[in-house]
């Protein structure tokens, strides 16, 4: 049995490093432990954002050489090889983790555990296998995990989750996804890309429903015509059959019409879970909300005055940049004990498929339900109503802003290349309440793309003008 005292333990190896790297920088001389279940580093560098895109970035290329034709070049893709794909991502992988080990854990005073964590009480924990250590102080930075529906016969199947098919050494030659949400998008983006055969089941009748309904049109047009896409359709069974292959019947929500795909391989990508309760949290007055997320108050402290939490396992959004900017205000508030309170008005966001999708702030519904639909107004400009739009060749793409009659920025959205760095600019906008006047009246770089964010700033106008406007410059779509 060992035991051990530590003046600081952190659960989950993921965001929170940087609430120790903080409290080490203020005392080196701490005594701290890190207690990690799976990989060293977390969900983000093991199997979430980093790795996908990695991959993402593949699925971007193949479609770059396949429209070079539009652009005057002749050239085409003779051969794509899967394991050196996933051999580029894994080798970018085994490099960030390298750095962490020799930056991080291999500190002289950085202890690390391996091995699930329970409490035991408000200052004692133990670790699976013989490991009893108690603490002053901890942080939780549990993440979180994938939810996996109750489909029936699904438990029997060799299923994959996003952690199983980056780990796969061979391209499956058939896929199906069970989820429509954003990690759905991505990994059809890229298995598509790559030559998979893809059918993705969406539950719901809109693709990534989390996005305004004119951005998810955009992408089940452009991503649809690469992949099988249906949409309010729920997997209502999968079997394994003699062949190996995985039988999956899903059924129209409405209709009641039975789709049935046979297929390799099956991902499962149906959203994300807490895993909190696996680590006793009432043992120590940890509470949890109703859905498992555990509480905190507005500093980020847990029921119990020397507990902090943080990233996904406190809920909200689940994202790594919010993780982080969390894991700084636990660090402000805990070791430089200051009094700081995070402001969620302006988290930007991105699905990195085809095209790329970015939002920050209230959807159009949103802003309509707080402020009333009088009240709110949209900025809107199509990509291709720029030079530089025209250029990069960006057809159906655009900018939304929402803003209030006096021009307060309250949301965007967009849909296009580059997206997730447009943005930025919303989002800036929006936590240093600069409106969509300032906006429109600054000089931005000619002919650039953000240009189109400009252009969206230019005119704002009455939501009912916006809908009619953008029924007539996006076939197909009805709001
Ligand atoms: C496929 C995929 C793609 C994603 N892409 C993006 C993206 O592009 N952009 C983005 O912002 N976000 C993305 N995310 C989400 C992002 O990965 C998470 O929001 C982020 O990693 C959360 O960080 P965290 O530090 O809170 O938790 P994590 O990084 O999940 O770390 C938590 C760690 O705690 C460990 N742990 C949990 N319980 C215990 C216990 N009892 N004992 C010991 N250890 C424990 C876990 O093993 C885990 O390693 C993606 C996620 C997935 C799955």
């Amino acid at each position: 049995m060992v035991s051990k005292d530590y003046d600081e333990i952190l659960i989950g190896s993921g965001s929170g490093k940087k609430v120790i790297e903080e409290s080490l920088r203020r005392d080196p001389g701490k005594r701290v432990a890190v207690i990690e279940k799976d990989e060293q580093g977390g969900i983000c560098l093991n199997r979430g954002c980093r790795p996908t895109k990695m991959l993402l970035s593949t699925a971007d290329t193949v479609r770059v050489v396949e429209g070079a034709s539009n652009f005057g070049i002749d050239a085409s893709i003779t051969g794509k090889d899967f394991p050196a794909v996933m051999e580029r991502m894994r080798r970018n992988q085994e490099a960030a983790r390298s750095e962490i080990q020799d930056n991080f854990f291999d500190r002289p005073n950085v202890d690390y555990y391996h091995g699930l964590v329970r409490f035991q009480g408000p200052r004692s924990i133990r670790v699976e296998g013989d490991v009893e250590l108690a603490g002053e102080r901890f942080f939780l930075c549990a993440g979180s995990e994938p939810m996996i529906p109750p489909i029936m016969g699904l438990e029997e199947t060799p299923y994959l989750t996003s952690r199983g098919a980056l780990n796969l050494k061979e391209m499956p030659e058939s896929l199906a996804i069970i989820g429509g949400g954003y990690i759905a998008a991505e990994m059809g983006y890229f298995f598509s890309a790559i030559g998979t055969d893809v059918t993705i089941f969406g539950r719901n009748n809109q693709f990534i429903p989390g996005e305004e309904p004119e951005v998810s049109h955009v992408v089940q047009t452009r991503l649809g015509s690469h992949l099988d896409l249906n949409l309010g359709y729920e997997v209502i069974r999968a079997v394994e059959l003699e062949s190996g292959l995985i039988e999956v019947i899903a059924e129209n929500g409405g209709s009641r019409e039975e789709k049935v795909r046979q297929v390799e391989r099956v991902i499962v990508a149906t959203g994300r879970l807490p895993v909190n309760e696996r680590m006793s949290p009432e043992k120590a007055g940890v509470e949890l909300d109703e859905r498992g997320w555990i509480k905190v108050d507005e500093q980020l402290r847990t029921t119990q005055d020397h507990i902090w939490a943080m990233g996904d396992c406190i809920g909200g959004y689940l994202f790594k940049h919010v993780a982080d900017y969390e894991a700084e205000i636990v660090a402000q508030n805990a070791v430089y004990r200051n009094d700081k309170k995070p402001n969620y008005q302006a988290v930007p966001h991105a699905v990195f498929t085809e095209p790329e999708v970015s939002a920050v702030g209230l959807s159009e519904d949103e802003a309509v339900k707080r402020y009333g639909a009088e009240d709110v107004f949209i900025g809107f400009a199509r990509f291709e109503d720029t030079v530089k739009g025209q250029a990069i060749g960006a057809r159906g793409c655009f900018v939304k802003v929402i803003a209030t009659g006096d021009g307060q920025i309250l949301g965007a959205h967009i849909v296009g290349p580059h997206s997730s760095i447009l943005i930025h600019e919303l989002a800036l906008a929006m936590a240093w309440n600069v409106n969509v006047d300032d906006l429109a009246a600054a000089i931005f770089v000619h002919p650039s793309l953000s240009k189109v964010v400009k252009k969206a700033c230019d005119r704002v106008v009455l939501l009912k003008e916006y809908r009619e406007e953008l029924e007539d410059c996006l076939p197909g779509f009805k709001f």
